[in-house]
């Protein structure tokens, strides 16, 4: 059997290597340290925000990023049902209930209209959701233009939840700067890794303070550690934040990768009928994070399990686009504002290998594997 070709595994080498074995000889192995702050320095002027707070997770961001807005028990928070299980947990784990918007179906984002219907509907009802978190579904953003503009005519602050988009822009300006805060993750699957960490980003001082106090077990600045609020264990190792720095100074190129592995497939897609590349023509804002098709089978005569299937038996691993949280069991009590668009890419979706850290080989027996399968299908 071939080496299993995973969708997007780490890309780490000799740099990641070179910079954590110094963080290692430099003594600075516990939580924080100069790595940290370097990285949060790093983050920040990439991103181009003031201030970059570094945490365990992308879910703890988010957490911590709910509670900085004061989302607390008994409110709602809007939110995409096409997102990753993280975004809607955070939420619970704040106190509150998610409200989930379906999604635009050329993007999977977050669809303006059907928020503003929510926002009209929460209104009527004399409820005002504490928060809106919009999710950059697969590294492109969403239309912050929009989205933004609703959410400031109803006066709720936005949380962007830029987990899989970092190095995407809108209009220009980079994923991890709009809303009122903006998080993104480095678990080892995404566009850059620190193994596990992630980031919250805002250009609101208080905010990224007491994100940094929440962060570290709420302590007062007192020597016998006098606590006033409960408080995490949410802070990035230094450790982690060596390797953070070294992925973040590759990132240009790892996304340069994952674009043309991107356009190997439109390539070879453009002469499949019933078969589109997920997320449209133009990519060219887009961090390209995974690439995703789109399969009408009444076109292509086959559905998506069964390439991923004939992938399963070259050891090449594929899946569905996420399950919409509004279908998934543990959210079956919750609201929702939907009309069956991220049910259709549920059904209709599905991700290949994307990762940076693919050799040519793997890339071409990956295109040739799906070249065999379409034409036999056909
Ligand atoms: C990965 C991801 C997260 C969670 O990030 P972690 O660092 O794994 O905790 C949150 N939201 C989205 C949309 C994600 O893809």
């Amino acid at each position: 059997m071939n080496e299993r070709i995973y969708m997007s595994s780490p890309d780490v080498g000799e740099l990641e290597e070179q910079y954590v074995v110094a963080a290692i000889r430099s003594g600075w192995i516990a939580p924080l340290g100069p790595d940290v702050d370097a990285f949060e320095r790093e983050l920040a002027e990439r991103v181009g925000v003031d201030h970059a707070v570094a945490l365990s997770s992308g879910t703890a961001a988010l957490h911590l990023g709910l509670l900085g807005l004061g989302v607390k028990r008994g409110d709602v928070v809007l939110t995409s049902t096409m997102t990753f299980a993280a975004t809607a947990n955070a939420i619970v784990y704040a106190g509150a209930s998610p409200h989930f918007i379906d999604c635009d179906p050329e993007s999977g984002n977050m669809d303006p209209s059907l928020l503003r219907r929510a926002l009209e509907q929460f209104a009527q009802d004399g409820v005002k959701p504490t928060a809106i978190v919009p999710v950059d579904l697969l590294g492109k953003t969403v239309d912050y233009t929009t989205i933004l503009a609703i959410a400031a005519e109803y006066g709720v602050p936005v949380l962007c939840d830029a987990a899989e988009s970092l190095g995407a822009t809108h209009r220009g300006e980079a994923a991890g700067s709009f809303g009122h805060a903006s998080i993104v993750s480095f678990n080892g699957n995404k566009i850059m890794t620190t193994s596990g960490g992630g980031t919250l980003l805002t250009n609101d001082e208080s905010l990224a303070k007491h994100t940094r106090y929440l962060a570290t077990q709420a302590r007062q600045p007192v020597v016998h550690y006098e606590h006033t609020d409960i408080g995490y264990n949410y802070r990035l190792s230094n450790l982690l934040a060596a390797l953070g720095r070294a992925q973040l100074s590759r990132l240009d190129a790892m996304i340069s990768r994952r674009r043309s592995i991107r356009d190997r497939y439109r390539d070879l897609f453009a002469r499949v009928d019933g078969v589109e590349v997920f997320g449209g023509e133009d990519d060219s804002e887009d961090n390209v994070w995974l690439t995703s098709i789109l399969v009408d089978a009444s076109g292509t005569g086959w559905i998506p399990s069964e390439l991923t299937a004939a992938l399963a038996t070259e050891n090449i691993e594929s899946r569905p686009l996420w399950k919409p949280m509004h279908l998934q069991p543990v959210f079956q009590d919750a609201s929702a504002t939907v009309n069956g668009s991220a049910e259709r890419l549920f059904e209709t979706g599905m991700t290949l290998p994307s990762g940076s850290a693919l050799s040519d080989d793997q890339i071409e027996h990956v295109l040739a594997t799906i070249r065999d399968f379409v034409e036999t299908a056909r």
